[in-house]
């Protein structure tokens, strides 16, 4: 056994956090380097699924996270006329796949994540720069100058990983031609006083609306897909005008007119495509999350692929801690098929989303309800792969 390893987290956001909590409780000493100030995330909602709340089991966080979530009672999808395509009972999930989901302000996520390891293991103002990595150790460089030696360094950077660039260079996002608004609004501001009118997943041409509650049903949160090939900016704080939204939707069902005019505060985002990469790990550096992974939000799942990488990051530690490069190696090998067919199915539900033929997306809509029926998966789209994945059990490791 060799719990000696000092492991470098870049990166104090749900990935970086979540490997913390999950490397600690294996026993090794990890310290986290975040650039921002303090630990703190944009006002909006994350949604995790089952796989992501196991995933929370294994690491006693589950109990917390669901104390300050919302699980709504039922998964709806409708049309953009408001027609329900299905309506699946929230138990169901719980009992095909070992937990229901939960959808969560990702600022009270990154609270129960922060609270879950000793403040002292994260130095904040700390932007890394680059990384070199060799077969004996791995060093982080920091905008300021500074300089950290550990014996393995984990990138949880983000989308716009420098951990990344320094193994592999920069990427190469495409611009999708889809955008997204989106704000998180009090319960007490909307008409109806209540979440359900709104709830769920809405489909229609060119755009995808997603309605959810958080915080305990409180905050309810609304991501408005469309599809404009002008806005290019990549940003997820960039604010725009509540008028753009009423007016792109106007002709969605009426309720929808109530939800957006109660959002104050609105931001927009232009959503890129990454393809996935072919390598995760050189020599003592790895990357989880964003940084490995970035992928559309279709399917919510991006928070949920980083816990997941950062359970089987520590399994895979633990399995091989006297061998480190191999256990980044069988950590890769484990994890990035199975990221990587998220990343693409994300890609095409989009599509699938937005359909602008009446027939194909009638089309769609029967193919979920058949095989809703047929009892073929819980929610008819064909996800059950995604759910019943469990990141803390033995099989999540490859042979
Ligand atoms: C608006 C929005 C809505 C989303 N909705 C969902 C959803 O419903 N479901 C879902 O599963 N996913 C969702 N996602 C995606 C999900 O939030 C991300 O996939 C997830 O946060 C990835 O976690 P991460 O830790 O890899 O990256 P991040 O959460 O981006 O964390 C990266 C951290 O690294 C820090 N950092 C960046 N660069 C450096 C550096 N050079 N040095 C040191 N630190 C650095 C950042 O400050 C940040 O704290 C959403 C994302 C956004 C923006």
């Amino acid at each position: 056994m060799n719990r000696t390893l000092r492991i470098a987290v870049i990166g104090g956001g749900i990935g970086g956090l979540t490997a913390a909590r999950a490397l600690l409780r294996r026993g090794f000493e990890v310290h986290v380097y975040e650039s921002s100030p303090e630990l703190k995330e944009i006002g909006a909602g994350v949604a995790l699924g089952p796989n992501a709340m196991k995933a929370l089991r294994w690491l006693d966080l589950e109990a917390p996270v669901r104390s300050i979530g919302y699980q709504a009672p039922f998964q709806l999808l409708r049309t953009w006329k408001g027609r329900m395509i299905s309506k699946t009972d929230a138990t169901l999930a719980a009992q095909r796949f070992g937990a229901n989901g939960c959808t969560i302000h990702r600022a009270d996520l990154l609270d129960v994540l922060a609270q879950s390891v000793p403040a002292d293991v994260v130095t904040l103002s700390a932007r890394c720069e680059a990384v070199t990595t060799g077969q004996a150790s791995a060093a982080a460089r920091f905008t300021d100058g500074s300089e950290i030696e550990a014996d393995l360094v984990v990138g949880a950077d983000g989308i716009h990983s420098a951990v990344r660039t320094s193994l592999f260079g920069p990427d190469a996002p495409q611009f999708t031609g889809k955008i997204c608004y989106r704000s998180v609004i009090p319960v007490a501001d909307l008409p109806a006083r209540r979440i359900e009118p709104y709830e769920g997943l809405w489909l229609g041409p060119h755009g995808t609306l997603v309605i959810y509650g958080v915080r305990r049903g409180e905050l309810v949160n609304v991501v408005a897909h469309y599809e404009d090939a002008t806005y290019q900016h990549e940003s997820w704080i960039a604010q725009c005008d509540r008028r753009e939204i009423l007016d792109r939707y106007r002709r969605w069902h009426p309720s929808l007119q109530e939800i957006f005019a109660a959002g104050d505060i609105w931001y927009k985002w232009a959503l890129y495509d990454r393809d996935p990469i072919p390598a995760w790990t050189k020599g003592r550096t790895t990357i989880l999350g964003d940084a490995a992974h970035p992928m559309l939000p279709y399917l919510g799942q991006g928070a949920g692929q980083a816990i997941e990488d950062a359970c089987v990051l520590a399994a895979a530690l633990a399995r091989l801690d006297d061998d480190p490069v191999g256990a980044l190696l069988l950590y890769e090998r484990s994890r990035r098929p199975r990221a990587s067919r998220v990343v693409l199915t994300a890609r095409a539900r989009g599509d699938d989303n937005h359909l602008v033929s009446p027939i194909a997306a009638l089309r769609r809509d029967v193919a979920i309800a058949v095989r809703k029926r047929l009892g073929a998966d819980v929610t008819g789209r064909g996800e059950g792969w995604i759910a019943e994945y469990d990141a803390g059990s033995p099989g999540a490791l490859a042979g």
